[in-house]
């Protein structure tokens, strides 16, 4: 059983919404997350496993947190929720904390921290995934369930897999023969040629004004809260982005490479403007379908990530999502081109901050924090 919604609350009302710590595990978006946090008036706790790493953080005086929690190893991280609560924290989770933690202890981790985390749910499964984003009118993928099927290029992914790790890409069954390993959970989806965008996204459900997500289901005819493009990027995958300097797929084969998908790097980009009525279109779907998944009537909150493949034909295809801040935000600590049209300086970071300053305001904390 996690922390329930009564948890929460029971812990809030003991905080000081004066001294209100923004805390983060040193990897991933921290640095964003932890400068966003003390322009909004935040103190910061950094957590890390060693001490080693606190010393980089020093290069980033901007970013450098308040306080360290140095831990042994990451589990340790809940024995220490007292501690975290006496000093009035809320834990920003980001993909390296529910992993280096594990889902199952991120659940029953007691602090608050910032967003629903009944959405792990959903979001830890591909099944469940492609369930949440149809109900919300995503295209996605299609799935090859027997591999003897395959005509065409695939892209075979291991469950679970952190960065593209061990995907490759077949043709037709004997690729597939070749390359997969049956020790592991897989699944084969059409390979989609076209040009990827990660479009970040945030949702807040404490804000009256702006573009307000219509509801469905139960909820139709009710705005949920205002949905805001952050930003947009691009991985820099290895070693897949520089194969086409070595030559053909065959070429390749015959030296015995295959393209591999390990995460390096992201870079910034923007879409044609004609794409964003499809893209909000696509999120609003996705934040209104999440409030009518089953166990989780709280939906999403915050930051998410659309990861999507735009073909010649100008349709997306969203081959994943991301239900928190993603790494992909951070070429953006100093705003972007959508985020700037709003108000300069806007990290993704700095925007769940600003949630947070502005439901203390309100009074609605319990309404982002789970
Ligand atoms: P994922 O783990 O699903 O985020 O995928 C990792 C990488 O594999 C992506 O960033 C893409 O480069 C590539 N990829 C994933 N799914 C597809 C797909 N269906 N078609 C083409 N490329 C894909």
């Amino acid at each position: 059983m996690g922390v329930t919604n009564s948890n929460v609350s029971e812990w809030l009302a003991s905080y000081d919404k004066s001294k209100i710590t923004i805390g983060v595990v040193a990897s991933h978006s921290s640095l964003q997350i932890l400068h966003g946090a003390r322009q909004e008036g935040f103190q910061t706790l950094g957590i890390v496993v060693g001490e080693e790493r606190k010393r980089y953080y020093s290069a980033f005086p901007g970013a450098d947190p308040d306080e360290w929690l140095v831990l042994e190893n990451y589990a340790q991280l809940l024995e220490k929720a007292d501690w975290m609560r006496k000093r009035n924290v809320i834990v920003i989770p980001h993909g390296s904390l529910v992993e280096y933690l594990g889902s199952e202890k991120f659940k029953i981790l007691e602090v608050p921290t910032f967003g629903n985390r009944g959405i792990l749910h959903w979001e830890s499964s591909r099944s469940r995934q492609r369930t949440w984003l149809e109900k919300g009118g995503c295209s996605l993928p299609k799935i090859i369930d027997d591999p003897h099927d395959i005509d065409g290029p695939v892209i075979v992914k291991y469950a679970g897999a952190k960065g593209g790790e061990g995907y490759f890409i077949a043709r037709d069954y004997r690729d597939f023969r070749r390359n997969v390993n049956l020790d592991y959970e897989f699944t084969i989806q059409e390979y989609v040629l076209g040009c990827r965008y990660y479009l970040h996204f945030f949702f807040d459900p404490t804000a009256e004004d702006g573009f307000q997500v219509q509801g469905m289901g139960e909820k139709s005819g009710k705005s949920l809260g205002r949905l805001e493009l952050l930003s947009m990027d691009r991985r820099d995958e290895a070693n897949v982005d520089e194969f086409y300097k070595l030559g053909s797929l065959r070429d390749l084969r015959e030296m015995s490479l295959e393209p591999s998908f390990v995460v390096t790097g992201n870079q910034p980009v923007v879409i044609r403007e004609s794409l964003l009525p499809r893209a909000f279109q696509m999120a609003e779907g996705t934040v209104a379908s999440s409030f009518e998944l089953e166990e989780n009537s709280r939906g999403m909150i915050g930051a998410f990530c659309l990861e999507t493949i735009v073909t010649d034909d100008l349709e997306f295809r969203v081959f994943e999502i991301s239900a928190r801040i993603v790494a992909g935000s951070n070429p953006f600590v100093g705003g972007s081109p959508y985020s700037d049209i709003n108000e300069p300086f806007m990290s993704t970071g700095r925007r769940i901050s600003r949630c947070i300053k502005k439901a203390l305001e309100k009074g609605m904390l319990e309404t982002i924090l789970s």
